[in-house]
């Protein structure tokens, strides 16, 4: 069966793979269909496209920051959407992007800075020069920086000690709407998903009314096996996409080492992709 696995990131926004060494890394893996989603960005589209090797095929998509209600009588959440297959040029697009990465580099600055008060050995000078222009800067950056610095030795430490959404240094920045988000890609001609859904160990998620209240307003599917889902949460959100007639996809969101999770650790099976492609009409899935 093909091995499609459709959440990556590269050097484009929060992974350390260049999105040529992406594609090559996946193509070592033995990945036959690889999603390219980095965080508001469309920026490595071209250079992993460049390098696609016989056989292998590429879904060109991003994962946007969005915010959505809980369903709870709290205030709202941060979640992540994956857009497919959309036009890239498309106005609305670009203008949302562009305004979210400068959302993050302004936001990761206030953090660093934040930390920098406190005592730690970070500047905005050092973590941004871990960040080429263009790209669109994460947590992941700071992280690295501390690792270097020494004061923790590993991201993952980083995030469980000083990045996590609970920490006095968090500073949240201004995501999309959900609901406009899954508008604005539909209206791209792309097809959305729910990232990680319930990834509880991030922090907050939605209700599964949430999830239920998008699907009617023409959200795509969900990430279903996702290394941050419980077995018990996969199957609750196997149940309520057959109810609300959702596609479900599996996926690494590798992000080179800045994680450990590996290529296509996670996968989609081939008529879960099928129909994606079928929900869209921005640009093609590229083959080489
Ligand atoms: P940001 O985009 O700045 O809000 O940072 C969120 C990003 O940090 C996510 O996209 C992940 O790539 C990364 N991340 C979140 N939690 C962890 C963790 N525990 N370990 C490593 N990376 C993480
Ligand atoms: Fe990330
Ligand atoms: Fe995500
Ligand atoms: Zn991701």
């Amino acid at each position: 069966m093909a091995v499609i696995d459709l959440h990556t990131h590269s050097t484009a926004s929060d992974g350390t793979d260049s999105p040529a060494e992406l594609v090559a890394a996946a193509h070592a893996a033995g990945v036959d269909v690889l999603a390219i989603t980095d965080h508001d960005t469309t920026g490595g589209w071209e250079s992993a496209a460049a390098v696609l090797p016989p056989g292998m095929r590429l879904v060109r998509g991003a994962e946007f920051s969005c915010v959505s209600p809980t369903g709870r009588k709290e205030r709202p959440v941060s979640v992540h959407l994956l857009g497919y297959l959309f036009d890239p040029a498309h106005p609305a697009i670009t203008a949302e992007q562009a305004r979210l990465r400068d959302e993050r580099t302004v936001r990761l600055a206030r953090i660093t800075e934040k930390m920098a008060a406190d005592g730690y050995p970070v500047d905005v000078e050092s973590v941004f020069s871990l960040v080429p222009n263009g790209t669109s800067a994460g947590r992941p950056h700071l992280a690295r920086a501390l690792v270097a610095a020494g004061v923790v030795e590993s991201v993952n430490e980083a995030f469980a000690t000083l990045l996590h959404n609970g920490s006095p240094y968090y500073v949240p920045k201004a995501d999309t709407p959900v609901e406009a988000a899954i508008a604005m890609v539909r209206d791209a001609g792309g097809v959305t998903v729910f990232a990680h859904p319930l990834a509880r160990r991030r922090g907050r998620v939605v209700e599964p009314s949430v999830i239920a209240d998008l699907a009617g307003r023409g959200l795509g599917g969900v990430e279903v096996d996702h290394p941050d889902h419980a077995p018990e949460d996969r199957a609750l959100l196997r149940d309520l996409a057959a109810e609300h007639g959702l596609v479900t996809t599996g996926s690494s969101d590798y992000h080179g080492t800045n994680k450990s999770t590996p290529l296509a650790a996670e996968r989609t099976a081939p008529e879960a992709l099928e129909d994606l492609v079928a929900r869209a009409t921005g640009v093609e899935v590229l083959d080489s």
